[in-house]
């Protein structure tokens, strides 16, 4: 991965290969690659509360120039499909939703989880709400129907709410055979075997692509990043994975990324993917 990290690369203005030059080779199968883009951190900025973020009009204008060009366009969220689809606002993206469990698509919905499984997510759920501890921290609890996302960001006292939902969450995961998986100021709890990464493959299979961009902020987003890799080399298939960094990024983020960029320079990667054409 070290030849494809971005400060191998010069700027472009003095001749040398752009700064983006390693999805050239992306861009150029464009009819047969996927654009997979992470919503929160990536399209829409990192907010106190995830129901306060938007989707700024350029960054929608830009997403919606990618469907023209590629195969696929998805938005790969740990939101409910539904919530993320809003958000986005685009019915010709495809929105996977919940970690990979969820798929909608102009108003056609898909669980990707048996009933069974939604039933234990809730009753880990229900055991979450009627916490005390959680409750006096001022914890937010977020029901995702195939998942639940406790959230710390801007409560009172952020350390002592993460150890307490930590916690909470562990035994929960435990206890109902679910994975919790810690992110930026959010914990998440949901069925094991089934991740971003795990849709990212199914839809680079389902939709027959040779090619696939991911672009990812968050721990979650590894899973796609590894997919892409092992798809790298077993299917003989042209992937790049661009982090995009900030003071919260966990670090492996980074060393599975061939590419990083900040949350600022989305809109200019956004644009030479759409712009570049042959
Ligand atoms: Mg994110």
């Amino acid at each position: 991965m070290a030849d494809t990290r971005n400060e191998q690369f010069g700027s472009g203005a003095n001749g040398g290969p752009h700064r983006f030059g390693v999805l050239d080779q992306v861009i150029g199968r464009a009819a047969a690659a996927g654009i997979f883009l992470d919503v929160d951190g990536v399209l829409a900025p990192i907010r106190p509360r995830p129901d306060e973020t938007f989707v700024p009009e350029a960054t929608r204008e830009l997403v919606r120039r990618l469907t023209e060009h590629y195969r696929l366009v998805a938005a790969v969220s740990g939101r409910a499909a539904p919530d993320a689809a809003g958000l986005l606002g685009l019915d010709e993206v495809l929105v996977v939703g919940n970690h990979g469990m969820e798929l909608l698509l102009a108003g056609e919905h898909d669980y990707l989880v048996p009933p069974e499984v939604i039933d234990r997510v809730q009753e880990a759920t229900a055991a979450l709400e009627l916490n005390p501890e959680l409750r006096a921290l001022g914890v937010r609890i977020e029901n995702k129907t195939a998942s639940v996302a406790l959230h710390t960001r801007g409560v009172p006292d952020e350390p002592r709410a993460w150890r307490a939902v930590l916690e909470a969450a562990q035994l929960q995961a435990e206890e109902r055979d679910l994975i919790m998986l810690p992110g930026r100021k959010v914990v998440d709890l949901r069925p094991t075997g089934i991740n971003k990464g795990t849709a990212v493959r199914r839809l680079f299979e389902d939709r027959q692509l040779r090619a696939a961009v991911y672009i990812g902020d968050d721990r979650t987003d590894i899973d796609a990043f590894r997919a892409l890799e092992a798809l790298r080399s077993s299917a003989n298939a042209y992937t790049v994975s661009v982090a995009v960094v900030s003071d919260e990024s966990p670090e492996d983020l980074i060393q599975w990324a061939d590419l990083e960029i900040t949350f600022d320079e989305v809109p200019e990667l956004l644009t030479y993917l759409a712009g570049a054409r042959p």
